[in-house]
């Protein structure tokens, strides 16, 4: 389980939401892939590495709305996807708290 704190509003909303807000975000990732010779699909150290790296570091205190358009739970879990791919990994599923009863969770 991975956290981020980030700031964000959603103009379009007809809600709260639409106001300057923040959340305590919390991610889990799953990897996909063969069991290799040694018994792993994937040391969980590199997993985190990536995890953290990538988009800890990236997303953890700062304006959503500076790097993305429309920074909802949906499209964040998206862009985290791609970007864990990107990092090399195989994702199975993502899953993203906004808050501690309201998640996200993206399948391939
Ligand atoms: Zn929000």
């Amino acid at each position: 389980m991975f956290a981020f704190e980030a700031a964000h509003q959603l103009p379009w909303h007809a809600g709260k939401c639409a106001g300057l807000h923040g959340h305590g975000y919390r991610l889990e990732v799953t990897v996909e892939g063969p069991v290799g010779p040694q018994g792993i699909v994937l040391d969980f150290a590199e997993v985190a590495e990536v995890v953290e790296r990538e988009v800890v570091a990236r997303f953890d205190h700062t304006y959503l709305n500076d790097l993305m358009d429309n920074p909802t739970a949906e499209l964040l879990a998206h862009d985290i996807w791609k970007t864990v791919e990107a990092a090399g990994l195989t994702v199975g599923r993502i899953r993203l708290w906004e808050t501690a009863d309201s998640m996200v969770e993206v399948t391939a």
